[in-house]
């Protein structure tokens, strides 16, 4: 099936987005990544948030940094600002020519089940912006993939995540520069609470205890019962990194 494109926009800000979106087949795009790769016979709209006024990385206070929504995954590798656990999944999550266009808003509408870097984000208790024409909401990243997909009128602006505490990930693929299978990652706060989530065992990456039973869906990467032995054992490594 072939892709046709009626119309682009690239609005300047978000209320002009608002008024793109209302058009018939009106479609967000970050990077365009995910997007140039669907098909579909549907005429498709393009709103162009390129030029929206949300990328950038900003320190809010010590210990929490406000990430816009379309700073690139590569501008993520490239901040010294962003917690090194973030920066790696940043960097594992797409090849180079990819990260420097592919968007943190568009990483988190994407949901992929296996995506380091929203493992990551999740333990770093990302809070995720949302603007809508009645105003701006914020919720938590894993109420956020939960809710998934977003109301035709939802743009995510930004990411804010708590730097502070230490923080870890293990992981197992096919091979080291592969898409992994199971990601684990942990981080303990500032709080001295352990955050735990895991990545590659359910349908977007979650937040878990290290008791919790599993039940992943499987696939031709790797079955449930391998995942399930996987995560207990990437738990174990993830955890030993911040002990
Ligand atoms: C070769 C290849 C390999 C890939 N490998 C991986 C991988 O290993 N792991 C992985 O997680 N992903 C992977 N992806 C998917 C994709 O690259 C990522 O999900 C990427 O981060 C998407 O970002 P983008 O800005 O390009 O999204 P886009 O393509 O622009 O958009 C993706 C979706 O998000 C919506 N969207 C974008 N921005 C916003 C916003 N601000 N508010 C609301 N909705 C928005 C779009 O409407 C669309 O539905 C791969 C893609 C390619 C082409």
């Amino acid at each position: 099936m072939m892709k046709r494109i009626s119309a682009y926009s690239r609005p300047e800000s978000i209320g002009e987005a608002f008024a793109c979106l209302d058009g018939p087949g009106a479609v967000l795009i970050g990077g365009g990544t995910k997007l140039n790769g669907r098909t579909s016979s549907e005429p498709m709209s393009v709103v162009d948030l390129q030029v929206a006024g949300l990328d950038g990385i900003e320190r809010l206070d010590a210990g929490t940094l406000r990430i816009g929504a379309t700073t690139t995954l590569q501008q993520l590798v490239d901040s010294e600002d962003v917690p090194a656990v973030v920066r790696e999944a940043a960097r594992r999550e797409l090849p180079s020519t990819l990260r420097a266009q592919s968007t943190l808003g568009g990483a988190v509408v994407s949901a992929d089940r296996e995506s380091e870097l929203l493992a990551a984000l999740l333990v770093h208790d990302a809070v995720v912006f949302v603007a809508r024409p009645g105003g701006t909401d914020k919720m938590g990243l894993e109420a956020l993939l939960a809710h998934l997909p977003l109301a035709s009128h939802d743009i995510v602006t930004a990411v804010a995540i708590d730097t502070a505490g230490t923080a870890s990930v293990a992981r197992v693929a096919r091979t080291q520069a592969d898409k992994p299978i199971v990601v684990a990652a942990v981080r303990v706060g500032a709080d001295g609470r352990r955050r735990l989530a895991l990545a590659g065992v359910a349908s977007a990456p979650v937040l878990v205890e290290e008791e919790d039973e599993l039940d992943p869906p499987g696939d031709f990467r790797g079955s449930g019962e391998y995942r399930r032995a996987m995560a207990a054992v990437l738990i174990s490594r993830a955890i030993e990194g911040v002990s």
